[in-house]
């Protein structure tokens, strides 16, 4: 490492600045909710909140129907469900264990597809060597809301007779040409944890475009229960809570104004770490609308020290805590590492970019100077 003076060095927060901070919506907005809750008892099961946030939620992201979840793992097993995927599905190493594990939890075994190093998503050229017999779907993430190749994806599926799972964990109000990512394959997935963009505490949510398959899902996240006395299919219990819907629709009232704030604080740290040897900033897609859950810098270790992981460890000196968000792959889990497609050699792609990215803190709260601050310390870090 480069020698310098100590007097230069940027100076550690006093508070640790975390990668990430739920939005926290007026506390009036939501206790004005919960009044209606209390005047009707009517905590769950379709209530009056669960169906108002329903509509405003599929008219915010421009999709036709909505299924409310009490969290995307639910909802993804759910959608594994509907489609009859069984076999196995390919999918990707680079993404959060539920993507994995929802298939497992369905007795399909995953087949890990390396990624494209531009947008880390499932790189589509890769997929149709991996189908065999036994090959039902593919379950893509629009990793950090950048959206997945739908297009080259949709051609693969269609002349192999595939399903598609669209996991837009990421992606709440990503737009590809004014278009809602959730219109895209035959199910997408949303979560609403607290630690994505938009939140409900706890919830998710199923989005497909035709109605029969809206309702067959309905079905599915209530039981299988159509009367008190009829119960058609084997569901599960999938719902979303009137206290979850009455906080979603308080969340929602800021989503666009949080995000607006988080588009200047990536501004800011394009400006900031703009030209900075060995660190690669996120890609711009033309015509994509993002909604800047993640700033997500690549460090490319340039052999003097300088890697993701001093980077990581030397911010938390700073009470800066980045996330090394996602390493490791799901491949290296011990569940999956044996599985044939676990293989590093088919991966190297996505074991490169999980040795190499550093998600690092945005959130409406952070000031722009505060993510000068930040850029500074990794400067100095050279
Ligand atoms: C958060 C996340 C999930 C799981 O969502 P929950 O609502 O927490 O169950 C699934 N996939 C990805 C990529 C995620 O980031």
């Amino acid at each position: 490492m480069k020698e310098r003076s100590p007097r230069l060095a940027p100076e550690a927060f006093e508070e640790p600045v975390y990668v990430t901070r739920p939005i926290l919506p007026d506390l009036r907005a939501f206790t004005a909710r919960l009044e209606r809750i209390w005047e009707t008892r009517w905590f769950t099961n379709k209530g009056a909140l669960h169906e108002e946030f329903g509509t405003e939620l599929a008219r915010y992201l421009k999709v036709p129907y909505l299924s409310l979840f009490n969290n995307g793992t639910i909802a993804l097993l759910t959608a594994c469900r509907c489609l009859e995927l069984s076999g196995e599905v390919i999918t990707t190493p680079f993404t959060f264990p539920a993507t994995p594990h929802v298939l497992t939890w369905n007795h399909i075994t995953p087949v890990f597809c390396d990624i494209e190093p531009r947008t880390m998503n499932m790189d589509a050229r890769r997929i149709e060597p991996l189908i065999t017999r036994e090959t039902t779907g593919i379950l893509a993430v629009h990793v950090y809301g950048a959206p997945c190749d739908v297009q080259a994806i949709r051609e693969v599926a269609v002349r192999r007779g595939l399903k598609v799972i669209y996991d837009a964990a990421h992606a709440f109000g990503v737009e590809v040409n004014g278009e809602g990512i959730g219109n895209f394959g035959d199910v997408t997935m949303m979560s609403f944890h607290a630690t994505k963009l938009f939140h409900t505490a706890e919830g998710g949510a199923l989005i497909v475009k035709d109605p029969e398959r809206h309702a067959r899902i309905e079905l599915m996240k209530n039981f299988g229960i159509v009367s008190e006395e009829e119960v058609v299919l084997p569901g599960i219990n999938g719902k979303m809570s009137e206290l979850h819907a009455a906080l979603g629709l308080a969340v929602l009232e800021c989503v666009s104004g949080e995000m607006e704030k988080r588009k200047r604080l990536a501004e800011v740290y394009r400006q900031s770490l703009a030209n900075m040897e060995n660190l690669s900033l996120p890609c711009e897609i033309p015509g994509v609308k993002s909604n800047y859950q993640y700033f997500v810098v690549r460090i490319h270790p340039d052999g003097s020290g300088f890697s993701r992981d001093y980077v990581y460890e030397k911010l938390k000196e700073y009470n800066v805590f980045a996330r090394k968000y996602f390493f490791p792959l799901c491949s290296e889990y011990g569940h999956y590492a044996r599985l044939p497609s676990s293989n590093p050699r088919g991966l190297p792609q996505a074991l490169k970019a999980s040795r190499e990215v550093l998600c690092l803190p945005i959130y409406g709260d952070l000031k722009p100077e505060d993510v000068r601050r930040i850029c500074s310390i990794i400067k100095s870090l050279r």
